[in-house]
């Protein structure tokens, strides 16, 4: 049986008219499950006993279960989130000044051997799918509305273990389906995709025109150093990535930002800095330095602050947008990077 919180409306409308319904049903079933928060059939009750019967048939509510939740001391929270299939993935909820986020995990494992990330320690089982990725999301809303039912997830991130790109149609209708004003309504501007580089899938996302945003997880400025810390650049390397960000850009309107780790000793002076600002220069693009947070595994420091402050000044005073990204729940290993399945 499909869970209901699978559909996006546009396809639960069809079901809808297949099962001989107007297509006026599919948002009264939309307005259930996301303004009411109803979770079963007999609750929704403008809709007759005997349909109600139909939809039984056809639908459960199967969402992903919290299994194991950690507070971090500055408020962030890690979950383990159970599948149907009793595969785990781990995601995240942060409270900004202006609301709450959920960095949302889009794969089971990661098959993109980033050197310095978690995640891909434990290669890819599987992917996940639209309704899985919304559990996450769902399961944090509830838990928010615990404490006052006036809070609400307000923002998304797809930067948690795996590759979005890697899972191109389940991460879109997932998108898609947040976004709706039948569903959690969640602004596309207050929704990030993160992206290794998956050039195909970057062009082909600058023509879904939506509006939410794009960040490509660069790290390096140069093919010679990305192909040791991101394999996939072998792949896809710079002389490709970047025209296709400078083609989104154009299609889209939209600048990305770049995710910039900052790794002591290997990208992290001046002279990289200045072969970054040549770099993405023509994309208009704007950069997130991220200081690298520590994998036991993997052995990669983090850059001084010093180095990072001059890093981040010299971006400044090329005129690139740069911020530098505020780290949350590092304590817990919920921080970027530090993301898989693991009980402790
Ligand atoms: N696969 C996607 C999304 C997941 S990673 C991507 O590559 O963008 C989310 C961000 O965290 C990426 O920018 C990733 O490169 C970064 N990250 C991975 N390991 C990290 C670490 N050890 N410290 C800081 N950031 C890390």
């Amino acid at each position: 049986m499909r869970s209901i919180y699978s559909y996006s409306l546009d396809e639960l409308t069809s079901k809808m008219l297949s099962l001989g319904q107007s297509t006026y049903r599919s948002k009264q079933i939309f307005s259930w499950l996301y303004k009411k928060r109803v979770t079963s059939f007999d609750e929704m009750s403008d809709i007759s006993k005997s349909f109600r019967e139909v939809l039984k048939q056809e639908f459960d509510f199967f969402l992903p279960s919290m299994e194991h939740i950690r507070y971090s001391k500055d408020g962030t929270i890690k979950c383990l989130i159970k599948l149907r299939d009793g595969e785990m993935v781990e995601s995240v909820l942060m409270h900004y000044i202006y609301g709450y986020a959920v960095c949302v995990s889009s794969e089971v494992g990661c098959n993109m051997s980033c050197q310095f990330c978690a995640s891909g320690i434990l290669k890819k089982k599987r992917a996940l799918t639209s309704e899985e990725m919304l559990g996450q999301v769902l399961a944090y809303d509830h838990l928010l509305k615990e404490q006052d039912p006036n809070l609400r997830v307000s923002h998304v991130v797809i930067m948690g273990t795996g590759e979005p790109f890697d899972n191109y149609d389940s991460v879109l209708s997932f998108v898609r389906n947040i976004n709706s004003p039948f569903g959690l309504d969640i602004g596309a501007r207050h929704i990030t995709i993160s992206t290794c580089g998956i050039v195909p899938k970057i062009k082909k996302f600058a023509d879904e025109h939506l509006q939410v945003n794009l960040a490509i997880s660069l790290h390096a400025p140069n093919n010679e150093l990305r192909n040791i810390l991101m394999p996939i650049n072998k792949a896809y390397p710079l002389e490709d990535l970047i025209p296709a960000v400078k083609e989104y850009t154009e299609k889209s309107g939209r600048r990305v930002t770049f995710e910039y780790i900052m790794i002591k000793g290997l990208n992290d002076t001046i002279q990289h800095a200045k072969e970054l600002v040549e770099l993405i220069r023509p994309t208009g693009g704007f950069v997130n330095l991220i200081p690298c947070n520590p994998v036991v595994e993997k052995g990669f420091l983090r850059s001084d602050n010093k180095d990072i402050d001059s890093f981040h000044r010299f971006l400044l005073s090329r005129g690139i947008k740069s911020t530098i990204r505020k780290e949350f729940g590092s304590d817990i290993e919920a921080a970027c990077g530090q993301l898989r399945a693991k009980y402790e």
